[in-house]
């Protein structure tokens, strides 16, 4: 079976689909019996597929206009106020 150190230099190839068959499924069984594993490679998958995500659609117009608004809320509400000490 693959170590947990094995499992993190394959994962990224796994994740490419550039692993051969046989690396592949032990791959698949280590993450079976490994929650660790599994959670590293199932956050990493998202990860990626967000940065696509990103990429392929851009924020919705009234989205952006939501944010825009919050952030001139917020910085009228900081220009004025306290000296900005918030540690
Ligand atoms: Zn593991």
């Amino acid at each position: 079976m693959l170590t947990c150190k094995e499992f993190l230099q394959e994962m990224t190839d796994f994740l490419d689909e550039s692993v051969d068959g046989e690396l592949k499924q032990k791959i698949q069984v280590h993450i079976a019996q490994c929650p660790n594993c599994f959670v590293i490679l199932d956050t990493t998958k998202r990860t990626i597929q967000v940065y696509k995500g990103l990429e392929a659609q851009p924020i919705p117009a009234d989205v952006h206009n939501r944010l825009m608004a919050a952030l001139d809320r917020k910085l009228a509400a900081g220009a004025g106020g306290s000296s900005g000490a918030q540690a």
